[in-house]
């Protein structure tokens, strides 16, 4: 018999996935944990993101925990604010506050005899036995490399780093980017501005979705009766379910209902031929990150909208510069362009067994097994790691898997059966060789640009069903992990 060990925590991020980890790890009866957050409040990227139209696609009572059902949804898509503002609700109603260090950023994490060192932004060095990664995917923004665009003399900003001290009103806005986010920002803005330009590189398939409020009646209703709540988060994961099995197969039913939908949803909503064709993209529905808006081309047909097709020459004082030598004056540019979505864990520093860097390791892409643990870097999991199952699922769900299959792990270090627990090296590549072989029958391979892809042109996704995903995180298969005790 051994004697269970006390363990300590450092979680990485005060996001979703951070304040998953926190209240999962009290309810196990695990309180020696401190989350380490270099801005200044809970929320993730609901935190960073404040731009007009922010809004979920993923209906919210499914982008919600499951053990923390919320009746007050405002909309079947409840919008940014709402949803940062649960994140702080369920965060406080767990006493997390007194677990954050906020405006601490990790800048270097160090195996060293058997634990890790976390040293941070203000020179702490907290000692651990486990760290849990919980840093976010589309977290760092990219901006373009377009010539000329710090000379540009009105505000300019990324999407994610909104400025909200720049009126909008009356002003003529420009967006660069017709991604989820560029869609959502034009259709929230158009009303106001004086002149919208949205500059679009490539067309994007729209799903048309209503996006209708819930009434008092029906909050009155999920309040008095949890279980409706229940049932509903059930029913939701389930449709979600049956999307991701479309995107998995490029011939499959599924896929072939989105993209009549989309396509009828383009024919339909849009009065001027000559628009669109100018909208209507060249590859499949859902090869790109499928954008979902009920009002965007509304939106684009507004006699104060312009979409702008031209290539982009370069930015000037003034404004846009196209090719074909226009000039598209403009008061305020925002920088709809996404995020670098292979940073993971990185800036921080991360150094696993004998010196092993995660930089090194990661040289090409980032790799990890089940998307979870990197061998050589024991007792450091990662949530919503590299590969993982992205973009067509509820993150939130997956974070709660991923977070019970790590807990299992967890158990095992508690217990002391083993002290460090990390992938094996074959584990790994033999998962990765499978993941890569799949993709080739997924839609995200049938001809087009997009931030799935990898440098390789490999999505850099989930590309098997959520029914094996949910396999996959029910229990570790113990042989693919080096356990040492
Ligand atoms: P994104 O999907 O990566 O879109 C970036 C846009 O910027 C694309 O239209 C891209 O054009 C354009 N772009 C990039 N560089 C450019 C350049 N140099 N010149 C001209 N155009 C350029 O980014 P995002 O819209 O921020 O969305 C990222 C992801 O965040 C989404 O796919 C989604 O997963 C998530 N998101 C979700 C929601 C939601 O409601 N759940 C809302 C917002 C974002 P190309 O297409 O030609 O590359």
């Amino acid at each position: 018999m051994t004697t269970p060990r006390e363990l300590r925590f450092a979680i990485i991020g005060a996001g979703m996935a951070g304040i998953l980890s926190a209240i999962k790890l009290q309810e196990a009866g695990l309180t020696d944990f401190t989350i380490y957050e270099k801005a200044d409040r809970f929320g993730g990227t609901w935190r960073e993101n404040t731009y007009p139209g922010l809004a979920c696609d993923v209906p919210s009572h499914l982008y919600s925990y499951s053990f923390a059902p919320n009746s007050e949804w405002s909309h079947r898509f409840s919008p940014g604010d709402e949803i940062r503002d649960y994140f702080e609700r369920v965060a406080a109603e767990h006493g997390l506050a007194e677990h954050a260090r906020f405006g601490e950023g990790v800048v270097r994490c160090e195996f060293v005899d058997g634990r890790w060192h976390v040293e941070t932004t203000t020179g702490r060095d907290d000692v651990v036995d486990v760290v849990i990664a919980a840093t976010g995917v589309l977290h760092h923004p990219r901006y373009p490399d377009i010539e000329g665009l710090e000379e540009f003399a009105g505000a300019c900003f990324h999407s994610a780093r909104w400025d909200h001290s720049v009126p909008i009103a009356g002003t003529r806005l420009g967006v660069v980017g017709s991604g989820s986010t560029g869609v959502q920002i034009v259709s929230a803005v158009v009303d106001e501005v004086a002149h919208l330009s949205l500059f679009q590189r490539t067309a994007q398939w729209i799903m048309p979705q209503e996006n209708p409020p819930y009434t008092e009646e029906q909050k009155a209703s999920y309040r008095a009766d949890a279980r409706q709540l229940e049932e509903m988060h059930a029913h939701l994961a389930e449709m979600f379910g049956m999307f991701a099995l479309a995107v998995v197969d490029k011939d499959s039913p599924q896929i072939k209902m989105i993209e009549e939908l989309c396509a009828a949803n383009l024919e339909t909503s849009v009065r001027d031929p000559e628009l669109r064709d100018r909208l209507r993209p060249d590859y499949r529905a859902a090869c790109k990150r499928l954008v979902v808006s009920p009002t965007f081309y509304e939106a684009i047909q507004a006699p104060n909208a312009a979409l702008v097709t031209e290539a982009i020459e370069r930015i000037e004082r003034n404004g846009v510069r196209t090719r074909d030598g226009v000039l598209h004056e403009l008061d305020v540019l925002v920088l709809a362009t996404g995020f670098k979505v292979n940073a993971f864990t990185r800036p921080i520093t991360v150094i696993g067994r004998n010196g092993t860097n995660l930089d090194d390791l990661w040289a090409a892409r980032p790799l990890a097994y089940l998307s979870i643990s990197v061998p050589e870097f024991p007792n450091f999991f990662m949530l919503n790691g590299p590969n993982g199952p992205v973009g067509n699922f509820s993150l939130i769900e997956v974070a709660e898997l991923q977070f019970a299959y790590v807990m299992q792990l967890i158990e095992r270090l508690r217990s002391a059966e083993y002290r460090e627990i990390s992938a094996t090296a074959e584990a790994m590549h033999a998962f990765e060789a499978e993941r890569v072989e799949a993709t080739k029958n997924t839609i995200w391979v049938t001809g087009c640009r997009s931030w799935y892809l990898d440098d390789r042109g490999i999505p850099a996704s989930w590309p098997f069903s959520f029914a094996r995903f949910r396999a996959e995180m029910a229990a570790p298969r113990l042989e693919a992990f080096e356990l040492r005790p």
